[in-house]
């Protein structure tokens, strides 16, 4: 992509409504607009990085035996009074009247469709397991919209639900999607800690709330430090053998974590000093085990092995891919802009010509720009006519791991720079060089 064919609207002043990092970043690197009271437009920059956010959550949501579905973001008031959600959602939920004056909300969570779904076409137990997700839009009225995406009115849910015969295969649906977002973050770059939340009327200990340790975090968290250097399941990791998923889950789950409304101050006390890490989270992730809560009410029962009538046991697994891209930024940047982790960057490569016009210089942007592209990297090419500063600042801004920077002297000794965003280490290199760094035969 050429910078000049592109739209990339950078803001040199600091936007004053913007108070944590994030939410400024985005903003100066023409990632988002806003449009709205916790409502935003992702503009090119911002809808690269997101769509390379969600295709890592389907990788693993689908490695972890999830199939994709997309269902409707305007629901029908009469499913929600099934379960008997309609009057208990509060204000949250943005209620809606259609012309022929019928109830309808826009979906806040899809708990009562996907139980719909699941009502209408699964007559037995052999059907199951079965888990549906599905990535889509959400809006709830929340009391304090703030810090630009990662706490929006409207924003982009990864939602997944669960059904199995009974509490043991719901356990095991569920150990599935821990391990998945064990998984999911990571390869974001992030380290996320599961953390015991709260199971409300439904009790028991199947709800954790991944967590990202910022500071600009909204919730108080506690933790042992051994979270820090736990191994995270590799790709080989066999999502068939519960038992060996259990056992992943048994580790994760073994040290102490809990956010603030968990937090138990006699196992905390029984902690090291060294051990303990209390900090700001970020909630980037929630998974919930809720048993029949929606299919009883709403009546969606299988044939079980024993000729009788089960209600489906089920699970939510949230992932919120439009905060993720703030809080990636929040664990992710420096002083000049943003650092983007190799796996969810917008570009991989920034080109810039340092004299754009200049034959020679122009020569070799060309031919980098083909070998790197045909190389299968995204190259961001800034051949605008700006001068070098501006291109330089532009280029930390928007955080590509690596700047390859053509310049008329280095050119004329065959030479160019390259730049590590992350380390800034520099590094003067041959033409050819170059090309081979960045995976092109010379
Ligand atoms: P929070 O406690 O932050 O309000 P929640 O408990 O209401 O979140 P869930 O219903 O568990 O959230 O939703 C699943 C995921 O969706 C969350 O983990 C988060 O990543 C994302 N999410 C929830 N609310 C918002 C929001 N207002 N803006 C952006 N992302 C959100
Ligand atoms: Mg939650």
């Amino acid at each position: 992509m050429r910078l000049s064919q592109f739209f990339l609207p950078i803001l040199k002043e600091n936007p004053r409504e913007a108070e944590i990092v994030s939410h400024r970043l985005m903003l100066r690197a023409g990632m988002i607009r806003q449009q709205g009271q916790g409502s935003f437009s992702w503009l090119p920059l911002g809808k690269l990085v997101l769509d390379k956010v969600c295709r890592i959550i389907r990788e693993e949501q689908n490695r972890a035996g999830a199939l994709e579905i997309l269902m409707p973001t305007i629901q029908s008031a009469d499913l929600w009074r099934e379960s008997g959600r309609y009057d208990d959602y509060g204000k949250e939920m943005l209620r809606i009247k259609d012309r022929q004056d019928r109830d309808m909300l826009y979906g806040p969570t899809n708990e009562e469709v996907v139980t719909e779904i699941v009502r209408a076409y699964v007559k037995s137990y052999k059907d199951l397991p079965l888990n549906l997700y599905h990535i889509q839009w959400k809006f709830r009225d929340e009391v304090r919209p703030r810090f630009g995406v990662m706490r929006s009115r409207e924003f982009l849910m990864k939602d997944a639900y669960s059904f199995d015969l009974d509490f043991e295969g719901a356990k095991a649906a569920y150990n599935r999607m821990f391990v998945s977002y064990l998984r999911t973050f990571t390869r974001m770059g992030l380290q996320a800690i599961p953390m015991r939340a709260d199971t409300g009327p439904i009790g028991g200990d199947l709800s954790h709330e991944f967590i990202i340790l910022a500071d600009t975090g909204e919730s108080q968290v506690y933790c042992d430090r051994e979270y820090l250097s736990l191994q995270v399941p590799g790709e080989k990791t066999d999502f068939g053998n519960d038992g060996e998923i259990a056992d992943i889950v048994k580790t994760w789950t073994m040290p102490y974590a809990a956010t603030d409304e968990m937090h138990d101050e006699a196992a905390w006390d029984k902690l090291g000093e060294a051990d303990r890490v209390s900090a700001r989270g970020i909630e980037v992730g929630h998974i919930f085990h809720f048993g029949d809560k929606y299919s009883k009410p709403m009546g969606a029962k299988v044939t079980g092995p024993d000729g009788k009538d089960h209600f489906v046991s089920g699970g939510s697994y949230g992932i919120g891919p439009s905060r993720l891209v703030a809080a990636i930024i929040e664990a992710s940047h420096d002083d000049n802009g943003i650092i983007w982790p190799e796996a969810v960057t917008p570009f991989d490569i920034g080109l810039i010509n340092m004299k754009a016009g200049d034959a020679e210089c122009d020569r070799v942007c060309g031919e980098l720009y083909a070998a790197f592209t045909g190389a299968g990297k995204d190259v961001l090419y800034d051949d605008t006519d700006q001068r070098p500063g501006g291109k330089f600042a532009t280029a930390d801004l928007i955080g590509l791991p690596w700047q390859v920077v053509v310049g008329p002297r280095g050119v004329a000794a065959g030479e160019i720079e390259i730049k590590n965003r992350r380390t800034g280490e520099r590094e003067t290199l041959p033409v050819a060089e170059a090309r081979k760094r960045f995976g092109a035969t010379a």
